[in-house]
């Protein structure tokens, strides 16, 4: 039997970036990926239900759950919390199975932090793809406007320093392949493949 614990995949990126979209579509496709339900002291928007899109909870209960530690990440956005169950992706990842979870920058960082081994995806807007193009073509556009777009894609750029792979979100569907294609290669890897079959042949001998 060859025993591998699942691979976690982490996809973020800025804020308005389309990570929910990819996301859901990603998972309206045929997939073995676990999605890793948040919590989050938000509240409950219509068409959404507790315990599929998020466990919505109380800041009392969302700070307690902080203390106990239960928590592989969280971070304050737009003044509520949201959160990873720690339980349920190490079980998970335990069991074999792959874990996707799908957050804001912060929280990807301290993941990042936890578990190095994870393999990290950034989300890029094709605003700041656009903005390259017109760079190379030199546009129209005033001065003023590109030295403004320039120094938030910077700060955007900075942002993607801890991550394994870039995907632009120019079309949902474009972004959706390039993450399946992400989730194979990262399963064909040699020293994943090697590992298993070392196992395999360690069992063997016994
Ligand atoms: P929304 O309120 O629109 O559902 O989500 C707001 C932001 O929170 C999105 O960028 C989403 O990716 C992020 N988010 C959702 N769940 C988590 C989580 O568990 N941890 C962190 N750090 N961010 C999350």
């Amino acid at each position: 039997m060859i025993e591998e614990k699942g691979i976690l995949f982490v996809l973020s990126g800025p804020s308005g970036v389309g990570k929910g979209t990819v996301r859901k579509e990603l998972f309206a496709h045929d997939t073995d990926l676990r999605y890793s339900i948040s919590m989050t002291t938000r509240d409950i928007r219509p068409g959404e239900t507790n315990g599929v899109d998020y466990f919505y909870k109380t800041n009392e209960e969302f700070e307690a759950l902080i203390e106990q530690n239960q928590l592989l990440e969280y971070a304050k956005y737009v003044n509520n919390y949201y959160g990873t169950p720690r339980k349920y992706v190490e079980e998970t990842l335990a069991a074999g199975h792959d874990v996707f979870l799908e957050i804001e920058v912060q929280g990807a960082l301290q993941v990042k932090e936890n578990f190095p081994e994870g393999v990290f995806i950034f989300l890029f807007p094709p605003s700041l793809e656009e903005l390259k193009n017109r760079i190379v073509s030199r546009g129209t556009e005033s001065q003023d406007l590109v030295l403004n777009r320039l120094k938030e894609a910077r700060k955007e750029i900075e942002m993607m320093d801890a991550y394994d792979y870039v995907v632009v979100n120019d079309r949902v569907e474009h972004a959706v392949a390039k993450v399946q294609s992400i989730i194979q290669s990262e399963h064909c890897k040699r020293e994943r493949i090697e590992r298993q079959y070392k196992q395999l042949l360690e069992d063997d001998r016994k």
